[in-house]
């Protein structure tokens, strides 16, 4: 079956790669897994450095963070470095990343930064190989196992990978791009009003002859959009927009329902899948296509 394709911390996927030739078990981690194709990395396996191997430490040197073997003194910035840039480059389709919290490799702004190889914690960064994700796939939903138990990060993460997946699928043609665009747009009014609207226009814009140019424009929009966080006003905005298909058809009694259960999300008393529920509740009940294919509705299913 086709899936969204991701790439994991080795150590998360079941292998013994660890310092101590251990491996991390993650329910939250392993549930999530059977979403997706995972592509296995680890980068400090990867430059040879053996399991088991002697710990390692971020070391902020002159405002360069630098990767220390602390017991030998080992400085492997550059392989760190040159082992994720080639990785990375050589991967095509990939729709996110879910990497090993605090590692100085794979840490999401969680690997703890010394001020010297015996000193001080300075701060918490991203590990050299999260920071070269970012670098080369800035647009890309990025998580680490720790993160993923906040149900909200979840969802924000499981929604832009298959939003990622499912834009792929649709750079095939114009009538598929618009589809995709249709579906997304609730999902893109979570993101930004602004942004959505821009990508509605490329689309219009689309003269026969030139796909190339506008998949081209669409996707540079799109990469734009996936890189700004879901904020919970955009996302009740969202709600209320799908909600005004909804409310013509329902009574009085059911309409304050809704609108009470939208503000006990704002007010962070609910959480927001009660909503979810509720609005592909009415589009069951109404045969509302259009809502029910939304990939707000859809994707974290
Ligand atoms: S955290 Fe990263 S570098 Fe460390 S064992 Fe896991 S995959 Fe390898």
């Amino acid at each position: 079956m086709s899936k969204p394709r991701v790439v994991i911390s080795a150590c998360l996927n079941g292998l013994a790669y660890r310092y101590d030739g251990s491996t991390v078990s993650d329910k939250d981690v392993d549930e999530i897994k059977k979403k997706f194709n995972l592509i296995n990395v680890c980068p400090e396996v990867g430059i040879n450095l053996g399991i088991p191997r002697k710990t390692i430490r971020l070391v902020s040197t002159e405002g360069r963070l630098e990767a220390i073997q602390k017991d030998t003194g080992l400085n492997i910035t550059q392989e760190l470095v040159d082992f994720s840039e080639n990785f990375l480059t050589q991967l095509s389709e990939i729709d996110g990343f879910i990497l090993k919290a605090k590692s100085p490799s794979c840490g999401v702004k969680s690997a703890k930064v010394f001020s010297g190889i015996e000193g001080q914690i300075l701060k918490k960064e991203d590990g050299l190989f999260a920071q070269t994700v970012r670098k080369i796939f800035p647009f890309l939903p990025l998580i680490d196992e720790g993160r993923l138990k906040n149900p909200e990060l979840r969802w924000e993460f499981l929604s832009k990978t298959f939003l990622h997946f499912n834009f792929r699928k649709a750079t095939k043609s114009i009538s598929s791009l618009v589809e995709f665009h249709s579906r997304a747009k609730y999902m893109f009014m979570s993101l930004a009003q602004k942004d959505l609207r821009a990508m509605g226009k490329i689309l219009a814009a689309h003269r026969r002859d030139n796909f190339p140019e506008t998949a081209k424009k669409y996707q540079r929009a799109f990469q734009g959009i996936l890189s700004r966080p879901i904020r919970k006003s955009n996302l009740i905005n969202a709600f209320t927009h799908m909600f005004g298909y909804i409310s013509p058809r329902i009574s009085p009694e059911e309409k304050a329902h809704f609108l009470n259960l939208l503000e006990k999300y704002r007010a962070g008393d609910i959480d927001f899948v009660v909503i979810i529920e509720l609005l592909r509740s009415y589009g069951l009940r109404f045969q509302l296509t259009y809502l029910l294919n939304q990939y707000l509705l859809n994707l974290s299913s």
